[in-house]
C-alpha cells in the first residue's frame, strides 16, 4: 500500500449524545494522528434520516472542543475533501452504487417489506445459516438478477421503490488483518447481500463509509469493536471497487463496572456516574442525562481516564497530559479484551488533577460558587481555604461541603457529635478557653496552638475532650482540617463570637 500521509477520521452518526466510548474512539484517532504528524478528520455520518436527532451534531462538536481534541478537517473547519457531512454528499454515493451495478457487484431489488418478511420466516423455519437476502436466496426474489432487463427498466421508470444490494460472492475465503486483533478469516457464504443504497435515495452506512474513506484518503480506520462484524463486507466492497483498503484497528469494548457486558447509556445515571461527556437533554422527552463536564470533571482528567480504557503505556505512570499521551500512544499497546469502566478510578483521576492545580486557579472557580451563595470573601482567604482542603476532595463542587464553616458560622450542631462529645465539663472549659483566646495577640495557627495546648497541659484537661468540644463550637460538627488553621483564617473576633453562640445553644450538660 502506498500511503504517504496518515489520515484518520472520527465518523459519528448524530443519533443522540456521544457516549464516552465514542469520545474514546475520537481520542485514539486524534492521538494516533498527532503522534504520526497526520490529519484528524471529523465526518458526520447522517445518512440514516430516521435516526437523526436535532442538536446531536452540535453536541459532538462541543464535546470534542471541551476535551481538547482539535479537528483538522471537518464540518466547521472545511478542508480539501469536503463536504464532511454525508447528507451533503448524496449524489456521490449514487454514482458509486451505479458503478457497482455496472461491474456486476451489485443489483436492484424490488421486494416489498412483506416479501422480505416471508423470506425471513422461511429461512428461520429451515434454520438456514443466512438470516436474510444472500447468495442462496437471491435467485428466488424480485431483483435485477431474476427479472429481465426490460422489466427492471419498466419498474424503475414507473417509480417503483427499489434498493441496491451488494452481490456477495459465494464460498470465498476473505482474509484480512486488524492491527489490534491480528489476522481474521471469514467465508463469504456466511454473509448477506447487504443493502448499499436505500429507497429514500440515501446510501446505507456501509456504502457511504467506504466511499468516503476512499475519497478522503483515510489511511487508518480506528473504531469500536462493534464494527468488526461489518469488516468482511467492507473488505469486499474495497475489492469490488478495485481500491486499496485502509488499515483497520478495532478497539475493545468498554464494559460495565462489574465487567458484565457493554457499558450502556442506561448504566450511567443508574450507577451514579455520567456516561456522556456533556449533559444532554433529550429533545423529545426532555429527559436529562448527566455529563462529565457538569459533574465537575476537568477535561484533562476525563481524557486521561478515557485514554486508559483499553490502552496503557506499559509503565507505572498513570498521569498523562494530552501531549504526553500523544508521545506515548501506539495502537500496538491497545488491548484486545474489554476495558472495565471504574467510576472510582475516574474520580481518582480528577482528584489527582485537582491537587496538582494551582490554588489561585481553584480559588477563582470556588469564588464563583461562593458568590452564588451570596458570600463575598477575599481572594487571599479563598486561596488559603483551598490550600487547606483540596487534598480532601475530588471536585471543586465538593469544596463547600468541606469548607462552608470558613465562611459562615454553624447554624446547627451535629446531634450525634453533641451527644457524644459535649460533656458535663465542656461548658466551663470552653468559657475558660474563650479567655485564653482573648489574651492571644498573635492570632496565627501556630501561636494559638501553642497557647491552647499549654493551657490544656497546665490544667491537666483531656486534650481529646477539649479539642472536640472546641471544634463543635467553631465548625458545628467534628469535621474539617486542622482546627488551629481554621481559627487563623476566621480570626479572633469571629472565633469568640461562634463560641459564645455555641455556648448559648448547647448550654451546660447536666
Ligand atoms: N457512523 C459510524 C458510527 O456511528 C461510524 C463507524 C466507523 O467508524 O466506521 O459509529
Amino acid at each position: 500500500m502506498n500511503i504517504k500521509n496518515i489520515r484518520v477520521r472520527f465518523a459519528p452518526s448524530p443519533t443522540g449524545p456521544l457516549h464516552i466510548g465514542g469520545v474514546r474512539t475520537a481520542l485514539y484517532n486524534y492521538l494516533f494522528a498527532r503522534k504520526n504528524n497526520g490529519t484528524f478528520i471529523l465526518r458526520i455520518e447522517d445518512t440514516d434520516q430516521t435516526r437523526y436527532v436535532a442538536g446531536a451534531e452540535q453536541y459532538i462538536i462541543e464535546s470534542l472542543k471541551w476535551c481538547g481534541i482539535e479537528v483538522d478537517e471537518g464540518v466547521e473547519q472545511g478542508g480539501d475533501f469536503g463536504p464532511y457531512r454525508q447528507s451533503e454528499r448524496k449524489d456521490i454515493y449514487k454514482e458509486f452504487a451505479q458503478k457497482l451495478i455496472n461491474t456486476g457487484n451489485a443489483y436492484y431489488a424490488f421486494d416489498t417489506p412483506e416479501e422480505l418478511n416471508v423470506l425471513r420466516k422461511r429461512l428461520e423455519e429451515k434454520k438456514a445459516p443466512n438470516k436474510s437476502y444472500s447468495p442462496f436466496s437471491r435467485m428466488e426474489m424480485r431483483n435485477s438478477l431474476t427479472l429481465g432487463e426490460p422489466e427492471v427498466k419498466k419498474l424503475i421508470d414507473s417509480g417503483e421503490p427499489f434498493v441496491i444490494r451488494f452481490k456477495m460472492p459465494e464460498n470465498e475465503i476473505i482474509r484480512f488483518s486488524d492491527i489490534i486483533r491480528g489476522d481474521i478469516t471469514v467465508n463469504s457464504s456466511t454473509l448477506d447481500d447487504k443493502v448499499l443504497f436505500k429507497s429514500d435515495g440515501m446510501p446505507t452506512y456501509h456504502l457511504a463509509n467506504i466511499v468516503d474513506d476512499h475519497l478522503m484518503e483515510i489511511s487508518h480506520v480506528i473504531r469500536g469493536e462493534e464494527w468488526l462484524p461489518s469488516l468482511p463486507l467492507h473488505i469486499m466492497l474495497y475489492r469490488a471497487f478495485g481500491w486499496y483498503s485502509p488499515q483497520f484497528a478495532h478497539m475493545p469494548l468498554i464494559l460495565k463496572p462489574d465487567g458484565k457486558g457493554k457499558l450502556s447509556k442506561r448504566d450511567g445515571d443508574k450507577g451514579g456516574f455520567p456516561v456522556f461527556p456533556l449533559e444532554w437533554k433529550n429533545p423529545q422527552t426532555g429527559e436529562i442525562s448527566s455529563g462529565y463536564r457538569e459533574y465537575g470533571y476537568f477535561p484533562e482528567a476525563f481524557i486521561n481516564m478515557l485514554a486508559f480504557l483499553g490502552w496503557n503505556p506499559g509503565t507505572e505512570q498513570e498521569l498523562f497530559s494530552m501531549n504526553e499521551l500523544i508521545e506515548a500512544f501506539s495502537l500496538e499497546k491497545v488491548g484486545k479484551s474489554g476495558a472495565r469502566f471504574d467510576p472510582e478510578k475516574a474520580k481518582w483521576f480528577n482528584h489527582q488533577y485537582l491537587i496538582q492545580k494551582d490554588n489561585k486557579e481553584l480559588a477563582e472557580q470556588y469564588d464563583k460558587i461562593l458568590r452564588k451563595k451570596g458570600i463575598e470573601a477575599s481572594a487571599v482567604i479563598i486561596e488559603k481555604v483551598v490550600a487547606l482542603i483540596k487534598e480532601r476532595v475530588s471536585f471543586v463542587n465538593e469544596f463547600w461541603e468541606q469548607s462552608s464553616f470558613f465562611f459562615v458560622a454553624p447554624g446547627t450542631y451535629d446531634e450525634k457529635a453533641v451527644k457524644k462529645r459535649w460533656k458535663a465539663q465542656s461548658y466551663e472549659q470552653m468559657k475558660e478557653l474563650m479567655a485564653v483566646l482573648e489574651s492571644i495577640d498573635d492570632f496565627s495557627s501556630q501561636s494559638i496552638e501553642k497557647k491552647v495546648k499549654d493551657w490544656i497541659a497546665e490544667n491537666e484537661y483531656s486534650m481529646g475532650a477539649v479539642m472536640n468540644a472546641f471544634r463543635l463550637l467553631i465548625v458545628g460538627a467534628l469535621k474539617g482540617p486542622h482546627l488551629f488553621d481554621i481559627l487563623d483564617l476566621i480570626g479572633k473576633r469571629e472565633a469568640l463570637q461562634r463560641m459564645e453562640t455555641g455556648l448559648k445553644t448547647l448550654g451546660k450538660k447536666e
